[in-house]
């Protein structure tokens, strides 16, 4: 598991001033990376890059600049095209190497010429248009909250709220990959098959009970060879980094069809991720014990280590509100309704990796594994409006007079990430936004 070094200095500072903005996310503690083009550029330039402060350091400038050298410049090259895949395969000491190396240039003290080198790197984060960070060969979602599990199986089985495999088997189902889309990309209501209450058959339409799932998205490193299962204590050495993830689900049309085989096209139609990844290592000061509700410790042999109970969660708290067309022409910000933690899953990132793997799937560099809507023990911790309004029985309030069940056309729904606590800098993860769009009509 990873230990605190000098990249987490709290004092430390960045000769790019933004970095140090109060409430900042990007300080120079947390180095997150993702795939940007300049918005005037022509359409294909997309390449890798670190966020600092207000700013995007291109790692293909960084890379021909002359101020890299070894693991750190074979790591930057390797980023320098349109996706993170080629950096990711390279392991987690060429991760390493890049972002203490990106922590030197950009540190208050960095030399005079050092800082002159690195200008011509960095853009505004205003003028340029960030990506998908990697191709996702394949995306499989868990279902790591038992407070969300228990919440939404009461919903959908009042008599067998949680499966009784639950708290053995880290339940997941295999995702779509290409339907996988960055922040601010807007998207369509789904239309579908569902069953109104009473009714014996299905009507076909735009779906009524549009919802959400705050999860994180988790980026792989380095695979695993087909038959070769990763062991638990290795599993972290194969995560390339963390994102934020929405999970967008269509109740209705989920309700009907997730019997016997699970979700299909209640899921599949749009998943929205946050364009930055932030390393595993940016996210040492946030480690937790391992906690659950019912204290269980007895897992099967290959989701039990003592580093994983010790250390194995991350206290990544999240939150999720919305702007309704009305509430942005009134100039009302995002109304809130849920602030919750990752501390608060029942698996762990390592028992994530370790489960998916232990038959001998292959997992690749630039898969992405969802951890599930991480709700918390408390209603303002849920981390989906089925959870929140309890089956769209009980509307939310919105500032400006509005309530919701559901998604309503022309929401736009902002997801945050951050981590903070006394003694650690605070690190975030930008945002992760996108608007509903009406569904196809016909
Ligand atoms: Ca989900």
């Amino acid at each position: 598991m990873m230990e605190l070094n000098h990249t987490h200095n709290p004092a430390a500072r960045s000769w790019v001033d933004s970095a140090q903005a109060p409430g900042a996310d990007f300080p120079i503690q947390n180095l997150p990376f993702g795939i940007f083009k300049e918005k005037e550029a022509p359409a294909l330039d997309w390449r890798g890059c670190v966020a600092i402060g207000n700013e995007v350091c291109d790692l293909r400038a960084l890379a021909a600049s002359g101020v890299l050298q070894g693991a750190a410049l074979q790591a930057a090259q390797a980023a320098s095209h349109g996706s993170l895949n080629a950096l990711m395969a390279l392991g987690p000491a060429a991760w390493r190497a890049l972002r203490h190396a990106l922590f030197e240039v950009l540190l208050s003290t960095a030399p005079a010429a050092t800082q002159a080198a690195l200008k011509p790197c960095l853009l505004a984060q205003t003028s340029v248009d960030m990506g998908l960070p990697a191709r996702i060969g394949d995306y499989t979602d868990f279902y790591t909250s038992i407070y969300h599990a228990t919440n939404v199986g009461k919903l959908f089985r009042p008599d067998n709220p949680l499966m009784p495999n639950y708290t053995w088997v880290p339940i997941g189902y295999h995702g779509r990959a290409s339907s996988v889309v960055v922040s601010g990309q807007s998207f369509r209501r789904p239309s579908g098959q569902t069953l109104p209450p009473g009714a014996t058959e299905p009507v076909f339409g735009p779906c009524k009970r549009l919802d959400w799932e705050v999860e994180l998205g988790v980026f792989m490193g380095t695979g695993n060879a087909l038959g070769e299962p990763v062991a638990l204590d290795d599993a972290e050495q194969h995560v390339f980094g963390v994102c934020l993830l929405n999970d967008w689900s269509a109740r209705d049309i989920q309700a009907w069809e997730y019997q016997p085989l699970g979700p299909f096209l209640s899921k599949n139609f749009a998943t929205t991720i946050s364009p930055w990844v932030v390393m595993l290592e940016a996210l040492a000061p946030y480690r937790a014990a391992l906690e659950r509700p019912d204290g269980k410790t007895d897992d099967v042999a290959y989701l039990r280590s003592a580093a994983n109970s010790a250390t194995g969660a991350l206290d990544i708290q999240l939150s999720i509100g919305l702007t309704s067309p009305a509430m942005r022409e009134a100039g009302l910000p995002v109304h809130n309704v849920c602030h919750t933690s990752y501390r608060h899953a029942y698996w762990t990132l390592a028992q994530m990796v370790a489960h998916h793997t232990v038959n001998g799937c292959n997992l690749q560099p630039g898969d992405l594994l969802g951890t599930g809507t991480l709700s918390g023990p408390t209603l303002d911790q849920a981390g989906a409006l089925l959870e929140l309004t309890q089956g769209g029985k009980v509307p939310v309030a919105l500032s400006g007079g509005e309530t919701r069940t559901f998604l309503a056309d022309g929401d736009e729904v902002t997801m945050r990430g951050w981590c903070e606590r006394t003694g650690a800098a605070r690190i975030g993860f930008g945002t992760c936004v996108a608007t509903v769009l009406p569904a196809m009509s016909g």
